[in-house]
Formats: C-alpha cells, sequence, structure tokens
C-alpha cells in the first residue's frame, strides 16, 4: 500500500486527492465522475461530469440541459492531473460504470452499483483487476440469491395473462430508470398494451435511441377515448399508487418487482398483491465471485450490508473493511426502496 490512499471518504464524497476529482459526490464540487445515472449517484450542481458515452444521455434526462457533461467510451483511459482513470461496464442500468483510477502503478476499482445477472437492456459487468475493489453491498447477505431470470419473466408475463383473461389491468411498479425497461423488454406484447408513465417513457425512449430494442408503449392519457384497460400493462413507479393517474385503469392487479420482494412482509406491509424477485444488483453469491475476480487484496465496502460482508470476507482471509463516512442508512435501503425515486419508503 502506498502511504496516501488513492481514494478517500470525504464529507463531499469519495476523493481522489492525487487527481482532484469525487466519484459520485453528494456535496456540489467541481470535477464529479459519475458511475450512473440514478439519483443517489448522480447529483445536480456539479461543475464537470464526467460519464460512460452509453450513459450520458439518460444522465442529461436527469441532470437537464445546463449540466455540463463530458463523456468516454469504456475501456478509454484518460489522465486527470496525471491519474489514469477509465469506465468499465458495471451490468446495473445502461451506461452503467465502474471506475478504475491508476496512479503510481496502484489500481483502485469503483464498483458502483453493478450486476451480473443477464440484461440485454445494457453491457454485461466486466471483472477488472485491481489492488483494491470498493464494492457496493445492497444486497450483502446469504440470504439473498436471485432465482432464474427466465422463469421470473415467465411468472410475470403469466400474470399479466391471467389478469387480461379476467379483464383486470395489470401495474407493474418498478423504478423509473433501468428496472421498468428491463422489465419492458421481457413482456410478451402479443398479450395486451402496454402504458408507462411519464417518468418511464423519456428513459426508455433514451435506450431505444441506444438502440435496445423495447417493445411499443403508450401513454394512456392517449388511450382514454379508445376506452377498456382491461388487457392492459402497466409500468410505472411506486409512487403512483393511490394517485388520480392510478385510478384511470380502473380494476387493476398489482405488483412489485424489485430484489427486496425477497423479504417477507415487504410486499404485505406495501400492500401489493404480488412480487416479483427482480433486481439490478448482485445477490450474495454474485458479490463474493466477483470481489474474486477481481484479484483485490483489499475490499472497502458501501452501500448496504456492510458489516455483514466485511465479517465475511475478513474471515475468508481480505483485508476488508467498511467505506468509512457512509452517508445512507443502516439498512441500505434507500435506492430500491424508493429513495432513488424520491418517493420515500412506501
Ligand atoms: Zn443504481
Ligand atoms: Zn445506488
Amino acid at each position: 500500500m502506498a502511504a496516501d490512499p488513492l481514494l478517500v471518504s470525504t464529507p463531499a464524497g469519495l476523493y481522489c486527492p492525487a487527481g482532484e476529482f469525487y466519484i459520485d459526490p453528494w456535496r456540489r464540487v467541481d470535477r464529479a465522475i459519475i458511475t450512473h445515472a440514478h439519483s443517489d449517484h448522480a447529483r445536480p450542481g456539479m461543475g464537470r461530469y464526467l460519464a460512460a458515452r452509453e450513459g450520458a444521455e439518460v444522465l442529461r434526462v436527469r441532470l437537464g440541459n445546463k449540466a455540463v457533461i463530458d463523456a468516454i467510451d469504456y475501456g478509454e483511459p484518460i489522465s486527470i492531473n496525471g491519474v489514469r482513470v477509465s469506465l468499465h461496464p458495471a451490468g446495473h442500468i445502461l451506461g452503467s460504470s465502474q471506475i478504475r483510477v491508476e496512479h503510481r502503478g496502484e489500481v483502485w476499482v469503483v464498483s458502483g452499483d453493478y450486476k451480473v445477472a443477464p440484461d440485454w437492456t445494457c453491457r454485461a459487468f466486466e471483472p477488472v483487476r485491481c489492488h483494491t475493489f470498493i464494492t457496493e453491498s445492497t444486497f450483502g447477505m446469504p440470504i439473498y440469491r436471485w432465482p432464474d431470470p427466465q422463469a421470473v419473466t415467465r411468472e410475470i408475463n403469466d400474470w399479466w395473462r391471467a389478469n387480461a383473461a379476467e379483464g383486470v389491468a395489470s401495474l407493474l411498479m418498478a423504478y423509473s430508470l433501468g428496472k421498468a425497461q428491463r422489465l419492458l423488454g421481457s413482456l410478451d406484447p402479443s398479450i395486451g398494451p402496454i402504458f408507462t408513465h411519464d417518468a418511464v417513457e423519456p428513459l426508455s425512449d433514451c435506450y431505444r435511441r441506444a438502440g435496445i430494442n423495447l417493445p411499443a408503449t403508450q401513454r394512456p392519457e392517449d388511450w382514454a377515448e379508445r376506452g377498456g384497460f382491461g388487457t392492459a400493462m402497466v409500468i410505472a413507479p411506486p409512487s403512483v399508487v393511490g394517485s388520480p393517474w392510478f385510478q384511470q385503469f380502473g380494476a387493476v392487479a398489482t405488483a412489485f418487482a424489485s430484489g427486496w420482494m425477497m423479504v417477507r412482509g415487504t410486499r404485505r406491509r406495501r400492500n401489493i398483491a404480488r412480487g416479483f424477485v427482480v433486481s439490478d444488483h448482485a445477490d450474495w453469491p454474485e458479490l463474493i465471485a466477483t470481489i474474486r475476480a477481481t484479484e483485490a487484496e483489499r475490499v472497502l465496502v458501501t452501500h448496504g450490508s456492510v458489516a455483514v460482508l466485511v465479517r465475511w470476507l475478513r474471515e475468508h482471509g481480505w483485508d476488508a473493511g467498511p467505506l468509512v463516512a457512509e452517508r445512507r442508512g443502516e439498512d441500505g435501503r434507500g435506492e430500491e426502496e424508493g429513495g432513488e425515486e424520491g418517493d420515500g419508503d412506501i
């Protein structure tokens, strides 16, 4: 280990003193490298942003026209004050990146949010060798093991088909960036028309322009005069429940797609009829396999079940610790529980 760490936790966020830049900062800084466009990582007000080219457009939708966004391709190294920086696919959402930082032979990689399960709406995760790996651990507990994504896709389409047969619309709640598009891409459009909320549609258009093939969707407001939502699939963020927008569909069956649907009681507390386990984060076996694949000697853990993963890594021979200055809640549910959409815990 070099005497001075390459990246340090500061009140403004993760900082590289040698390069004078921040990664996913939460206070206003001059230079921010952004792992992905979810709002707990990409905050407004930074002097300049650097992100992967594939994610620049969704970042623009989230941050607005005034933001100064520099884009680079995955794997294209640049030098910032003598520090070599490159971005590598994280498999989380369109344009999501791991950030590789190299200085004087020392290599650190910041994972951002990541998953390794197949998702053709974004580029697959690529493990990057490093000395120190900063990993997220949103689902960093051994109980989290995702079911086969193809089986879940079948369950969702079967649920939609059964509701349509009864003339009841299917309202599938999901976060508007990433999860919504991944779900859209797995629907069987022969079952009925597909509607999306206005929070989802502009982001889906970014995906389409990036060449991701999503089925046709429409706004319910444009459909109303044609009547009847009885065979419809509706994809919307969880915040719509109980709103007038929600009520326009008449009789609906509700479901929520999230990794948290694995936890007993989550669905009941939210008063949602069905839960589908679909996560854009790594489950426990994927976290461990990924950490191994980086060949890192040292692992710093952030975002979620930090203590559990740190203890396991130490017991298995890693030099591991929490990335200090955690700003999120102890249980790390900020993003998937609704913090991502700023709509609270519903
Ligand atoms: Zn995220
Ligand atoms: Zn996150």
